[in-house]
């Protein structure tokens, strides 16, 4: 018998399988690639990726449901199912250019999309379903309420596309929030050069930190030298009195390129 749905896993299972047809098509997969999925569950869109996909891994942390799938999808050669929690799955040893696809469980949603784009050298593209919320972040440009960390650290590293909604009517449970599902096309290069990742994440994390701040005292608040944003600044062409939320990705890159590190 299946196991209830746990809540506090985010365990919303679609039952649409147009909705699952289109996730598989939207990840354009050639037959000769790894797929890794998070949080396969009931494996209803695991089962359709193993029918496109040279080899499925996927990794479930709910034990009961992880022996339910594997115990049901004996006769998929080419699914490699591991229990654990995605959060410490080892993705460096995923094989480079791995396609991720997940209906991700939303509670985690954010934490597993960085931490899939620090690992985004063994990735070409992810399909991900998440929060309708989460997604307009993802997508968001400078001037817009929804423009963040995460729409910053996302879009420097990646194509983002918002592909489509999904009804409430296409999961059992039904969430109580909206869900859509985007791609991501990994950049190579990236717009911040991989020696400069740390003190951009820095400058990006400490400018959005204070929002109706000026980025000068948000920036001034998280340790960095006044002197040196007022000149950082200036070289943008941008008054002191601007906020994080106008800068552009290339801003902000100019940006922590001339910051450096923040005063100890
Ligand atoms: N892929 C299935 C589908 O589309 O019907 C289930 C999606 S459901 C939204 C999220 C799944 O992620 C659940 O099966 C849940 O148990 C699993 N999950 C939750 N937290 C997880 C974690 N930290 N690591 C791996 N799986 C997790």
């Amino acid at each position: 018998m299946l196991p209830r749905p746990l809540k506090q896993l985010g365990q919303h299972f679609l039952i649409d399988t147009n909705i699952v047809r289109k996730i598989v098509a939207l990840a354009d997969l050639s037959g000769q690639e790894t797929v890794f999925e998070i949080g396969p569950g009931r494996g209803i869109l695991t089962r359709a990726l193993c029918g496109v996909a040279s080899r499925v891994i996927a990794v479930e942390i709910d034990r009961q449901l992880y022996e339910h799938l594997r115990d049901h999808t004996r006769d998929c050669a080419n699914l490699e199912l591991h229990h654990g929690d995605a959060l410490n799955f080892p993705l460096s040893s995923l094989p480079e250019e791995a396609v991720v696809v997940a209906n991700l469980p939303y509670y985690l949603s954010t934490a597993l999309l960085f931490r899939l784009l620090d690992h985004r050298d063994r990735c070409s593209r992810l399909v991900l379903m998440l929060q309708t919320e989460v997604a307009r972040r993802l997508i968001a440009g400078p001037g817009s309420k929804d423009y963040g960390v995460l729409s910053v650290l996302t879009q420097v590293a990646a194509e983002v596309e918002l592909a489509f909604h999904v009804s409430a009517q296409c999961f059992r449970p039904r969430p109580e929030v909206g869900s859509s599902v985007v791609k991501l096309r990994i950049t190579r290069p990236g717009l911040v050069p991989p020696a400069q990742e740390k003190v951009f994440r820095l400058v990006v994390r400490a400018s959005f930190a204070h929002r109706r701040k000026r980025l000068l005292n948000s920036l001034r608040d998280e340790g960095f030298a006044p002197a040196a944003v007022q000149a950082a600044l200036a070289r943008l062409r941008r008054s002191s009195d601007c906020r994080a939320e106008e800068l552009s990705l290339e801003e902000f890159v100019q940006l922590a390129e001339a910051l450096g590190q923040p005063m100890e």
